[in-house]
């Protein structure tokens, strides 16, 4: 194998979001995916991302996932309820992503599900493996509940993880007697909601706790997915209002298919404009629906670019070969 001193360079390359975004000057991309279900091998995750690495992103997100309650039928003919982690492995995967391809990765962390000490465990295996960018969520309640409530012992909002990372990046653990303990330096991100987070009363108030984060210390924010790119820049323009002056990266996500115009509306609380929506539904089959989804989401990308913003991250779960598409295009 021929020696290759950038890829050597590479392999000790070691950045924060915000460097990447001040380093891209607006040609910054990044990829998002989720871990593979429980019993499936990490090929799973290579094979989804060797088509996309030809486009140099910048970074890769990986999601967190808490545990769901079932119901699992035992030899007696009874139930139990169990509670199964469907997709475990966060930190492992963001550790083997950067090992493979020599790429910066991000890992998500949530409050939902997990205790304070569990958070500060896995912020620790971030910290020894290198990885220094996280984006701190709530995460959202139980499929089969319906208000959000923290574990015992656990974050209520974002901003309390946020507060965690933020401590032990001044060196304060749990453990408040720990002497001569080392100091994090996690770069830190948090959500941002275009068309508001559906919890929240007003946009005005859901701007307010995303002040809030950034104050407490985010350095960036990346969007929850949108389609219509005016409800992004309205949303900006309300950030900046509001004194907001951290980079604000766009989620996007390609439509694919006609089950996602209510499933995506449902699931993420977002509006489909009706352009896109009539284009769908015209459509004969998913085929079509995925060449219709394609180009809207090159259009949105370029318009993005167009205007200057710091980057784009990209949705890829399922469907990379349209992510693929959207990059040939745009790049
Ligand atoms: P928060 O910032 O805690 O806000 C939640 C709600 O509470 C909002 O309505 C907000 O206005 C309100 N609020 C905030 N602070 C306060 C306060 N101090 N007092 C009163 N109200 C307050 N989910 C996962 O499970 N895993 C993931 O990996 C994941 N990745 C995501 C990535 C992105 C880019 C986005 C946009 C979302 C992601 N989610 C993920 C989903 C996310 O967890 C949900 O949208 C969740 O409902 C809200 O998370 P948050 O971090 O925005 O919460």
């Amino acid at each position: 194998m021929k020696f290759s001193w950038l890829k050597f360079a590479r392999l000790f390359q070691k950045m924060k979001v915000t460097e990447h975004i001040k380093e891209s000057k607006g040609s910054l991309v990044s990829f998002e995916i989720l871990p593979p279900l429980k019993g499936k091998g990490i090929d799973a995750i290579y094979n989804h991302l060797n088509p996309l690495m030809e486009y140099k992103p910048a970074f890769i997100n990986v999601t967190y996932h808490r545990s769901e309650s079932m119901f699992k039928k035992k030899p007696d003919g009874t139930f139990e309820k169990v509670d199964v982690r469907k997709r475990p492995g966060t930190v492992g995967i963001c550790a083997a992503i950067k090992s493979y391809y020599q790429v910066d990765t991000v890992a998500h962390l949530i409050c939902g599900g997990f205790s304070r000490q569990e958070t500060e465990d896995a912020l620790i295996d971030l910290n020894f493996l290198g990885i220094d960018n996280v984006l701190v969520l709530r995460g959202d309640a139980p499929k089969n509940e319906s208000t959000f409530e923290p574990e015992p012992g656990g974050n209520r909002y974002a901003i309390d993880l946020l507060n965690q990372v933020m401590d032990m990046n001044h060196g304060i653990y749990l453990e408040e007697d720990l002497k001569n303990v080392v100091k994090t330096d996690f770069c830190i991100g948090v959500a941002g909601y275009p068309e508001k987070h559906f919890e929240c009363p007003n946009m005005a108030t859901d701007i307010l706790h995303l002040k809030e984060k950034v104050d407490a210390g985010a350095e960036y924010i990346t969007t929850q997915m949108f389609f219509d790119n005016a409800c992004y820049f309205e949303f900006v323009k309300l950030c900046r209002n509001a004194g907001i002056t951290v980079p604000i990266i766009p989620g996007l996500k390609p439509i694919t298919s006609k089950k996602q115009m209510t499933i995506i509306p449902r699931t993420f609380h977002v509006d489909i404009p009706t352009e896109l929506s009539n284009e769908v539904l015209k459509c004969k089959n998913d085929e079509d629906v995925e060449k219709v989804g394609t180009e809207w989401l090159i259009e949105q990308s370029r318009n993005l670019q167009q205007k200057g913003v710091p980057g784009l991250h990209y949705y890829t779960l399922g469907k990379p070969h349209v992510i693929c598409n959207t990059m040939k295009a745009i790049l």
